[in-house]
């Protein structure tokens, strides 16, 4: 059976597939749409990461494919539906990348503060800017967890470590798993915006997400707020969070991922007037060592079960 790994995705994963003597892997990263339609044609199975879109099409052109495996959380690269209807098992590995994704939120939200990046930029230019980056301390502050499922929980809790007041906006748990990551449930969207000095989501992207965060949504942020997006982009309208930026209503914001990527060069976000408040990195929150190879390995794993029984 052929598996095709068409993202870059560790060894440690793709080693346990070539072990499988039933499995032959093809490893064909940065394919063109028509090269990805001419590899998909014969495979039994795929193992990706973010960036192939399996798209309706792709899946449709995919005659033998049974199980496809996202080596990572997010399978909104993927036509679910289109996948059910053809009977092709979609897996994901979703707990491998949790603290990755967590620290880098963390780092972000630190980053964004105390303007870390900035700060670098100005000195590694020659200059000695002590007052300018003048910064915000996290201790004492309010925030807002849109999302308290795995890394949102991990993010509550590092955060009342850093004596935050956190507080949570998940129509989808319970108190008690609130209480547990020391937040506080609210179910009031625009009112527990308007509460949060800093703003950070950790939901899925799905219909009823995407622009969770529209124009109306950040107008009820409390004025001089920061916002993170280490989720997904697609959750948040970009352009509205560049205008709040500029006028003042979001003292700041950090993205890590993108309505589009790669970020294209006349983003809204890296508009120049922006630089000293705003940070955007290219969709590494899963990107350590340890993530990668713990999601490789889960992904992998699995899919040979699901191909080999
Ligand atoms: P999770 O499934 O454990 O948690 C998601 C939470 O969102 C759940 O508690 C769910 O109830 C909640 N939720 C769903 N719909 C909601 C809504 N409309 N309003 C409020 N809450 C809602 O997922 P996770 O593992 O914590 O991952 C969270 C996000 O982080 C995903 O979007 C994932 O793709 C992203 N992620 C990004 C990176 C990166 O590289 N930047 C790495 C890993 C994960």
């Amino acid at each position: 059976m052929k598996v095709l790994v068409t993202d870059t995705v560790s060894e440690a994963g793709v080693g346990l597939l070539r072990k499988e003597k039933d499995l032959r892997v093809e490893v064909r990263t940065g394919l063109t749409r028509d090269e990805l339609l001419e590899a998909v044609a014969d495979a039994d199975g795929m193992l990706t990461r973010s960036g192939t879109p399996l798209d309706a099409e792709v899946l449709g052109a995919a005659k033998k494919l049974r199980a496809v495996a996202r080596a990572g959380v997010g399978v909104d690269n993927i036509d679910l539906a289109s996948a059910s209807r053809r009977g092709i098992v979609v897996i994901n590995a979703p707990t491998g990348n949790t603290l990755a994704a967590t620290e880098h939120t963390m780092a972000m939200m630190l980053s964004l503060v105390r303007k870390v990046s900035q700060a670098w930029n100005s000195l590694s230019l020659g200059e000695w800017k002590r007052s300018r980056f003048m910064g915000m301390q996290l201790s004492g502050k309010r925030l807002l967890v849109i999302g308290l499922g795995r890394i949102g929980t991990q993010v509550a809790l590092r955060c009342r470590a850093f004596g935050m007041e956190v507080s949570a906006y998940d129509p989808y748990i319970s108190k008690e798993k609130a209480d547990r990551a020391g937040a506080q449930l609210l179910d009031d969207l625009a009112g527990a915006l308007s509460l949060a000095d800093m703003v950070t989501l950790h939901v899925p992207l799905t219909a009823e997400t995407r622009r969770l965060l529209d124009a109306p949504a950040l107008r009820a942020c409390k004025r001089g707020a920061f916002l993170v997006n280490c989720a997904r982009g697609g959750l948040v309208d970009e352009e509205a969070v560049a205008e709040g930026v500029r006028s003042g209503l979001l003292s700041g914001a950090a993205f890590d991922v993108f309505d589009g990527e790669p970020v294209r060069a006349d983003h809204p976000l890296l508009a120049q007037d922006l630089r000293e408040k705003v940070i955007l990195t290219p969709h590494i929150g899963a990107n350590t060592e340890e993530a990668q190879s713990a999601v490789a390995v889960i992904a992998a794993s699995n899919l040979a079960a699901a191909l080999l029984g």
